[in-house]
């Protein structure tokens, strides 16, 4: 198996290079934001709860995100690798991860880390806001609470994996595509040392 997880602000590009990736290397995206807004949308007791922390850009709590991804993984039997998009962003997530997948007999091959300058995030989510729809990207407050969250919360994840020496940093800004050969090449570099 083949587990990465993808890693980086919010508008740095997680959702894009996931596609790329999955195509890539035929793997089983989980993405934990794409789950809470398709459970909004099918207004169940998990969506309405995400809800109510989305909207002001703050974090599910962590019981609620963590059972909710563990049923995805295991809803896999026998996947080639899963592909984590905003996923783990708390220390107990990345230590309920590790879990998870020891419980698979595997475990986090990579953590690529997309690196963009805030001004450029902030500019990237307002833009998606004009296609995406979501609320959280069109108000400028619940913007840069969110920046503010991962800087607080989720960066720091980034040492755990650092430890592990599974952290690649990635440069997110430039073509699509360019950005997409270096995960590549990240990817590649990561199998080989495992
Ligand atoms: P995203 O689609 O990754 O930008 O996530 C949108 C929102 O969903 C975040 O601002 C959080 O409110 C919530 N969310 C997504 N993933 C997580 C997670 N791993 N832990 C807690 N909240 C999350």
């Amino acid at each position: 198996m083949l587990n990465i997880v993808l890693f980086g602000p919010p508008g740095a590009g997680k959702g894009t290079q996931s596609e790329n990736l999955i195509r890539k290397y035929g793997l089983v995206h989980l993405s934990t934001g794409d789950i809470f807004r398709a459970n909004i949308k099918g207004q169940t007791e998990l969506g309405i709860l995400a809800k109510s922390f989305m909207d002001k850009g703050e974090l599910v709590p962590d019981h609620v995100t963590i059972s909710m991804l563990e049923q995805e993984v295991h809803k896999h039997s026998n996947p080639e690798g899963f592909i984590f998009d905003g996923f783990p962003r708390t220390s107990a997530q990345a230590n309920a991860l590790d879990a998870f997948l020891a419980k698979k007999h595997t475990t986090v091959h990579a953590m690529l880390a997309l690196e963009v300058s805030e001004e450029e995030l902030r500019e990237r989510l307002l833009n998606r806001a004009k296609t995406s729809g979501r609320a959280d990207d069109a108000n400028v407050e619940v913007i840069q609470k969110r920046i503010d969250v991962y800087n607080r919360e989720t960066a720091p994840v980034a040492s755990y994996y650092k430890n592990q020496n599974k952290y690649h940093r990635i440069d997110g800004l430039g073509d699509i595509t360019v950005i997409s050969e270096r995960l590549f090449d990240a990817v590649n570099t990561a199998v080989t040392q495992s």
